[in-house]
């Protein structure tokens, strides 16, 4: 039996999944109840009116060719945030299994765990070493009933990566017990190899990405689980069909071309000289203590006065994140690294009183 087929919830692996109708192109359709004309101000290429038949195999063909894996190892989805809702709902059986995390950390996981009436183990990254992951503490929390740990490398919102070789560990001591699901949203912002090199050797790891920030798409949703073929088959057992909307196929048909993928390169290498330059400057001002290393498109910076940074960005035009008040970033602010124009703008409001 696959790792997946064990560790999947029994009643998803017994259960029908949904069957689209089949499709020919060459034929007129009146199969599927739509409406024979275009809405008004339609501009897709293949028409609103029809639903998006081969819109998910052909995404997933393409994001399978970006990140170098077969079409059978990726998950297409409404960003990574449905991937992470797919996990918990095959993985976690209600009021039985648990999920490991590691916060301060994206609060998708939390809220999906608990949506699935999952339990919730948190494990915390160390403050005091740079908000580095403690696999000690993970190996004594983990229980026998943890099905998921998810892992944000970089991390949201820290900013630091996890080390491969902790990954590459920690799949091999759960490898029997437990998916290792590494969140990778902010990947394209490290020149370190991410953990999609590691799929080979761990049927156990998962690995997310995402359009939504690199390639600038966060409005067409579309995010890729990536895993092994049979996690990823127990997956499109109980994704809704559908799941790819026309308008985000074709826009990401179009940012994915070789001009588009060329030109979100060199955007994030703009984005990585500015964030050192941004990190630099903001190192120098009165108001900030200590700027967090990054890998990612954001700095976690810790304020000696938060309340006054966030009100400065404000009078400044700029809204910042607060993680101030939450237990594990005490003072500390998240900033968006934005374009040259708006860094410089941003840094010359927070040093004006
Ligand atoms: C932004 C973000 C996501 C969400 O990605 P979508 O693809 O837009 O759903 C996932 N994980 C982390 C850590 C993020 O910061």
């Amino acid at each position: 039996m696959s790792i997946a087929e064990r560790l999947a919830r029994p009643e998803i692996l017994a259960l029908e999944p949904y069957a689209h109708p089949a499709f020919d192109p060459t034929l007129e359709r009146l199969d599927a109840n739509e409406s024979p004309w275009r809405p008004a101000g339609d501009r897709s290429d293949t028409g609103l009116n029809r639903y998006p038949e081969t819109a998910g195999t052909q995404i997933e063909a393409v994001l399978a060719a970006l990140y170098g894996v077969p079409a059978t190892q990726v998950l297409a989805g409404r960003g990574s945030d449905e991937g992470i809702d797919l996990l918990t709902r095959a993985f976690l059986r209600p009021y039985r299994d648990s999920l490991l995390q590691c916060p301060p950390t994206f609060g998708m996981y939390a809220l999906a765990c608990r949506l699935q009436g999952a339990t919730l183990i948190d494990v915390p990254l160390d403050r005091t070493q740079g908000f580095a992951l403690r696999p000690a503490d993970i190996r004594t929390a983990f229980a026998s009933t943890t099905r998921l740990i998810f892992l944000c490398s970089p991390n949201n919102p820290t900013g630091n990566r996890i080390p491969l070789s902790l990954i590459a560990d920690l799949c091999r001591e759960v490898a029997e017990q437990a998916l290792v699901v590494v969140d990778e949203a902010y990947a394209e912002f490290t020149e370190d190899p991410g953990a999609l090199t590691l799929l080979g050797e761990h049927a156990n790891l998962v690995v997310l990405r995402t359009l939504s920030k690199a390639y600038g798409l966060a409005g067409a949703r579309c995010g890729a689980v990536i895993a092994a073929a049979d996690v990823i088959a127990v997956l499109r057992r109980i994704r809704p069909p559908y799941f790819i909307t026309t308008g985000t196929s074709e826009a990401v048909m179009r940012a994915l071309s070789p001009a588009g993928i060329a030109e979100a390169r060199a955007r994030i290498q703009t984005l990585c000289t500015e964030r050192k330059r941004l990190a630099a400057a903001l190192e120098t001002l009165a108001l900030i203590r200590h700027v967090f290393p990054s890998t990612a498109n954001f700095l976690l910076v810790e304020c000696t006065e938060a309340t006054e940074v966030l009100a400065r960005a404000r009078r400044a035009g700029f809204l910042l994140r607060d993680f101030s008040r939450q237990p594990h970033t005490r003072g500390c602010v998240r900033i968006s690294i934005g374009s040259e124009d708006q860094n410089d703008r941003l840094l010359s409001g927070l040093a004006t009183p």
